[in-house]
């Protein structure tokens, strides 16, 4: 397998504004809104999922003050999975093409369009 080839693979077929639900782990079970795609590992930054305290230091002139923030944290999306608007459950993406040519991911329960 080529290296170029193995990379397409584990590209995430999340977007930004997806429903998600965490499959595995700590915050198992959760849902939230993806704020943030970020290609490098294949991660996801989701809305109120994987909270992490981070310790900030005051920066007067950025007007930050110091002390612990409580922020999220990025999750493999390997452990996220989509949800369907339509029928409401997590699902595996599957493709199809519309009439008018273009390629969009459905839900693997109720055949229901996932982009809008
Ligand atoms: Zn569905």
């Amino acid at each position: 397998m080529g290296r170029a080839v193995a990379k397409e693979r584990v590209r995430s077929r999340l977007r930004k504004n997806d429903n998600v639900e965490v499959i595995s782990g700590r915050d198992s079970g959760k849902r939230g809104r993806v704020l943030q795609i970020i290609p490098a590992g294949n991660r996801v930054l989701v809305q109120g999922v994987c909270f992490v305290k981070k310790h900030t230091k005051p920066n007067p002139q950025r007007n930050i003050k110091g002390g612990i923030l409580e922020r999220e944290a990025p999750l493999s999306a390997s452990k996220l999975m989509i949800i369907c608007g339509e029928c409401g459950k997590r699902t595996r993406i599957g493709f199809k093409r519309l009439a008018d040519g273009r390629k969009v991911r459905t839900c693997r329960h109720c055949e229901g369009v996932l982009d809008k």
